[in-house]
């Protein structure tokens, strides 16, 4: 398909709002930097997963061939940690594969749930040690890294640039920066590419002898094996902007690539304005949302807030969330319903077209496409996607030309794919049967009954409305 439209993304590295321009026209190659596999997974990784999720759909739904790498950090200090804790006893490097694969397989299970889509490449750093070797071999050898008592470390002062991402100069870097005692390093901004191995952790061979790679070194080489030495996108949450990103941007420039174009942070979850920490007890686990809600509840949550600001959890806001879904459940209801009993009233079965409503009902999506090319701004375009609700709702209720749009819109934010279509049965008759008593209270003019169970409807949220001796509703 050809791609001509034009979207902006607030590009961190810039701090500017950017036109997207992709390297390859058409195509788009995605980086973000995944979980760390040692527990499971909580709602900042649904909140980080989704938002980058999005971006990806929009790009999908503008005619762009996306492809998504999101990598899997399967050794680290947590990992091992954790590998002690659980499998007490057993052989390390058993119970760290042990614990890895098992907390993987957790985050894969959720994020099916939420409905995220698989990423195109899943790389493991485990896999790509000896790639990560050779990757440290050329910066040495271009005089960016050095060996040091079988650590090594990348020179930071040897690169241009460094600090540009996170816009530090090197005396704000300097204030932050420490030395650890059993670090070798030249300089205390100086950053590990490879520790040497401790006591009875998991190891591998090297140059340098036996140890493991440090964190920052596996997305600069996982992400040019797969996308390339220049690749437009990187994303992560706004947490990994330092050091995580930056020391990446100065591995891959110190190895001659160009790296990502452009940056995309997610902002972070708080919890009651909180900042979410177990020490705090205010942890929350996927699991413990998606018991209790719908994974299109928990998407709406997210959306009303930009991707990129924090966004604040709170039962009473997936409460809110949760009667926003309903307001789509009761619309798709209606139109099944209307569609399937057939209907008196003439605009029921007439398509927009017929009753010239279609430059209308168009109009919601070029405001949901405007919103969105402006740097995915889901808040706004999610507005456009009620309003359509309420438009359909009073212009054209049996319209499935409207809902079709509805549908391929609510695509981009991965809603409706969770059997959306139709609120729950209950719910349902329980508006039926009090509809079915106020008319029969009208029949018996006894108008005040009639009014008290419209009142009742109303504070559960439905507005009835009496045309040619039928009755319908819809959410208010
Ligand atoms: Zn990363």
């Amino acid at each position: 398909m050809e791609v001509c439209v034009s979207i902006k993304i607030y590009n961190t590295l810039t701090r500017k709002k950017e036109e997207f321009q992709p390297i390859k026209k058409g195509e788009v190659g995605m980086y973000v930097c995944g979980p760390t596999v040692y527990d499971v997974p909580h709602i900042g990784h649904a909140r980080s997963a989704y938002a980058f999720d999005v971006v990806r759909r929009y790009f999908i739904y503008r005619g762009y061939k996306v492809k998504f790498v999101r990598n899997v950090t399967d050794v680290d200090d947590k990992i091992i940690n954790k590998a002690k804790e659980e499998f007490k006893g057993e052989d390390l490097n058993g119970a760290i594969k042990k614990v890895s694969d098992k907390y993987l397989k957790v985050y894969h299970e959720y994020m099916k749930k939420l409905g995220i889509m698989s990423p195109d490449r899943e790389p493991k750093a485990t896999e790509y040690i000896e790639k990560m070797i050779d990757f440290i071999k050329i910066l040495i050898e271009r005089e960016v890294a050095y060996a040091s008592g079988g650590d090594v470390y990348f020179e930071v002062r040897k690169v241009n640039g460094y600090g540009k991402l996170s816009n530090q100069s090197f005396e704000m870097l300097e204030s932050g920066a420490r030395i650890v005692s059993g670090e070798n390093k030249k300089d205390q901004l100086d950053f590990a590419l490879w520790k040497s191995a401790k006591e009875g952790e998991s190891s591998w061979q090297s140059p340098w002898g036996n140890g493991r790679p440090g964190w920052h070194i596996e997305c600069s080489v996982m992400s040019s094996d797969i996308l390339g030495g220049e690749f437009d996108i990187h994303g992560g949450g706004i947490d990994l902007v330092f050091p995580h990103h930056e020391n990446e941007v100065a591995q891959s420039e110190g190895a001659g690539n160009k790296f990502a174009r452009y940056w995309i942070h997610n902002g972070l979850l708080t919890i009651n304005k909180e900042k979410m920490a177990k020490s705090l007890g205010n942890f929350i686990t996927m699991e413990e949302v998606l018991k209790k809600y719908s994974p299109d509840a928990l998407k709406l949550l997210f959306l009303k807030t930009h991707y990129a600001h924090p966004v604040d959890f709170s039962w009473e806001r997936m409460e809110e969330a949760k009667k926003a879904v309903e307001r789509f459940k009761i619309l798709f209801d209606k139109i099944g319903r209307l569609k399937a009993e057939g209907s008196r009233l003439k605009a029921d079965f007439m398509e927009p077209r017929d009753l010239n409503l279609e430059p209308d009902i168009n109009s919601f999506r070029v405001k949901f496409e405007s919103a969105m090319d402006d740097d995915f701004n889901t808040a706004e375009a999610l507005a456009a996607l009620f309003d359509l609700v309420t438009y359909i709702n009073k212009q054209a209720p049996g319209s499935s030309y409207a809902k079709d749009i509805l549908i391929e819109l609510g695509k981009v934010f991965g809603l409706f794919e969770h059997k959306a279509e139709g609120i729950d049965s209950s719910k349902k008759a329980e508006i039926e049967n009090l509809i079915n008593l106020r008319n029969a209270a009208r029949k018996n003019k006894d108008f005040k009954e009639a009014d008290r169970i419209r009142d009742k409807l109303s504070d559960i949220g439905i507005a009835i409305e009496d045309q040619k001796g039928e009755t319908t509703w819809r959410l208010k």
